[in-house]
């Protein structure tokens, strides 16, 4: 019994962690959920999309990709093991990060907001943005 069970946790040992931050994740993190967001709770496991749009080749920007092909620069969804997904845009301040974990902070408050109509919230992401750019993240 003890080998039937041993192999399967291995595997599971050895695949790659699918929220595997990227550098200075902790510092922009700290600055965006924490700091300027004044979460106290967890924020969310982020997954680093490095693809590019399959339907435009020509866009340099990577995205993250659905499965019909849509491209997004990022997504957010309370019950995925990383709830949010971002493209890589080569930092945090120019990729949807801070975009995402609002999604996410408003997901926890019970907020659903695709069309973005809480100006007072994005207005707040688009300031993240830029404060993470000053910070070199
Ligand atoms: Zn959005």
């Amino acid at each position: 019994m003890m080998v039937r069970w041993a192999i399967p946790l291995l595997l599971v040992g050895c695949e790659a962690d699918p929220c595997a931050p990227q550098p200075r994740q902790d510092e922009a993190m700290e600055a965006v959920w924490y700091d300027g967001y004044t979460r106290a709770s967890a924020p969310p496991g982020v997954s680093w999309s490095f693809s590019a749009c399959p339907s435009k080749p020509d866009d340099p920007r990577t995205a993250v990709v659905d499965q019909d092909g849509m491209c997004y620069s990022g997504r957010t969804y309370l019950g995925w093991a990383c709830p949010s997904e971002v493209a890589w845009r080569g930092s945090f301040g120019r990729s949807a990060f801070a975009h995402e974990l609002m999604h996410y902070a408003q997901g926890l408050d019970g907020v659903h907001d695709p069309d973005h109509k809480r100006l007072d919230d994005w207005k707040l992401s688009i300031e993240m943005d830029a404060r993470l750019i000053g910070l070199g993240l």
